[in-house]
């Protein structure tokens, strides 16, 4: 097979060149990393889980007409996706306080919030992403005022269709990070959603116990990640449960 020109190698992904101009293959590898990389490991079946639940959430949110650069998984770990041009923005959607909001402002982890927060952080893992807000990004012409009209409206719409899928399997949607990257047709130019939606990227609780299923496990050591991980595709039928043997018919009071 011929050897692919690797584009770009991220903590947890590898970029190739993809078949056809525009396109590229995005590699999901199971190495782990938090606290911009002081913490790492790797962790045997995150690439394939994380895969399949970007494909789902990508799909999921094509349907709905929010577009993203998903175009087909090619195998176990690799999808085929649209080539764009990344803002330099990782876009956090939050609705329980957690994490570095809550250090930030000292609100207990879980308060819910008076609405969903966006905040902007620049993408630069030598700074650690620091928090900015609007004014340096005109300023620094990361993006356009048209452009961050166009990054609300999606990341509102990718948190309403991610806050209702989770919830209809008896998960709360804490927060989440996305990227976005420019594309364009023809003279047009217009952004997508790009990069990744999965655990890695959310604050996923389990809506009775709290239980932790995301990327906090692994930052936490709070157990196992591809356990954590695995349940929530099991729970959105990404991946099958073990069937349980059943011996005979069961009664449904
Ligand atoms: P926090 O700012 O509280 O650390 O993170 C807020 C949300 O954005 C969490 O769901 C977290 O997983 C996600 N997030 C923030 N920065 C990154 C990042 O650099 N990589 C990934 N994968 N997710 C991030």
């Amino acid at each position: 097979m011929a050897r692919r020109k690797k584009i770009y190698e991220g903590k947890a992904k590898i970029l190739y060149e993809g078949p056809e101009p525009g396109t590229i293959v995005q590699y999901f590898k199971d190495d782990a990393t938090a606290f911009n990389a002081e913490k790492k490991a790797v962790i045997e079946g995150k690439g394939v889980l994380n895969n399949r639940l970007s494909e789902f959430f990508m799909t999921g949110l094509a349907q709905i007409g929010v577009p993203n650069h998903f175009i087909k998984r090619l195998n176990m770990r690799e999808q085929l996706v649209r080539s764009a041009e990344i803002v330099p923005l990782e876009i956090i959607v939050r609705n329980y306080a957690a994490g570095t909001m809550s250090k930030r402002l000292g609100l207990e982890e879980g308060t819910q919030l008076p609405r969903p927060i966006v905040e902007y952080c620049y993408k630069d893992d030598s700074l650690g992403d620091p928090l900015v807000t609007e004014e340096h990004i005109a300023a620094f012409g990361w993006a356009s005022q048209q452009d961050m009209d166009d990054i609300l409206s999606l990341a509102l719409r990718v948190n309403d269709f991610l806050s209702g899928v989770m919830m209809a399997v008896g998960i709360r949607l804490v927060d989440f990070k996305i990227e976005v990257g420019r594309v364009y047709d023809g003279d047009f130019q217009r952004l997508i959603v790009a990069d990744e939606i999965s655990p890695d990227s959310c604050r996923l609780w389990d809506i009775e116990t709290g239980q932790k299923l995301d990327k906090d496990v692994f930052r936490r050591d709070l157990g196992s990640l591809t356990d954590a991980y695995t349940e929530v595709a099991q729970r959105l039928g990404v991946m099958p449960r073990k069937a349980t043997p059943v011996s005979k018919p069961t009664l449904i009071n």
